[in-house]
């Protein structure tokens, strides 16, 4: 585990935007993956997920507990960079620059309400495509996708499905920013309301999401309790 802290992104939210602004404007491409406990729990008994965390991609502290535990091992990891800071990160560069997007996950509701809002408050975006995340051949869409050539991919079907599936076919990416975003689109389509600021502040936001949706505790149990114990031992 602890090498898998060691790759990720140390410095500001800033900074890494700016890197994220020039890859857009320079067609490069870039496969971003939001670590959190969950993330390297799975990764134990998960050899696909293992693999993407050995490669070399571009990972960011998604959860305090990460950004802690870096703390811990005396790696200089500055602050968290959430799925959803990067996702309305995105959106803006997109919309400044008209960059393309294509939107992946989430509810058949879910995704159409996103699309009327980036349509009415991102004008500049060209959608090139969407699609809710209950299909049945996820592998057509992903195909469908890449044949797009996208300046930005978003996908919000979970770990560790998102990270698989753009994994799969990160190969034969021309160009583009890919990012699985988790439940980033209920939040940015306004179907769920993210903590309030003060919760994210205080490093609070896990504590927000499960008051609002207990059934979350045994995922919670099962990711971030067991990865605190786990690094309070090293
Ligand atoms: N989802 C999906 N297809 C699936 C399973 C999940 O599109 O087969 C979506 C789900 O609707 C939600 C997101 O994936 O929008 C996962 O959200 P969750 O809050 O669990 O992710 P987190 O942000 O906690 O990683």
């Amino acid at each position: 585990m602890q090498k898998y802290l060691k790759k990720i992104y140390k410095d500001s939210k800033d900074k890494y935007f700016n890197e994220l602004a020039k890859d857009l404007n320079s067609k490069k491409k870039r496969f971003i993956i939001t670590v959190n406990p969950e993330t390297l729990m799975i990764s134990e008994n998960d050899n696909e997920l293992k693999a993407i965390l050995d490669s070399n991609f571009s990972y960011v502290a998604d959860g305090i507990a990460v950004v802690k535990a870096c703390k811990k091992l005396n790696l200089d990891v500055k602050e968290r960079i959430t799925g959803i800071d990067i996702a309305e990160y995105l959106l803006n560069v997109a919309n400044e620059n008209s960059y393309s997007l294509y939107l992946f996950g989430a509810k058949e509701e879910v995704i159409n309400l996103l699309v009327d809002k980036i349509k009415n408050e991102y004008q500049n975006i060209k959608i090139l495509g969407y699609s809710n995340g209950y299909v049945d051949d996820y592998d057509k869409v992903m195909k469908k996708i890449v044949k797009l050539n996208p300046d930005i991919c978003m996908v919000a079907l979970g770990i560790p499905l998102q990270e698989k599936l753009i994994y799969k076919y990160f190969k034969e990416v021309k160009k583009g920013i890919y990012i699985g975003v988790g439940g980033s689109f209920d939040v940015l389509s306004g179907s769920k309301k993210r903590a309030p600021k003060i919760f994210i502040k205080l490093n609070l936001e896990w504590l927000y999401r499960i008051v609002k949706e207990p059934k979350r505790i045994k995922r919670f149990w099962n990711n971030n309790i067991k990865f605190m114990l786990k690094i309070k031992k090293k």
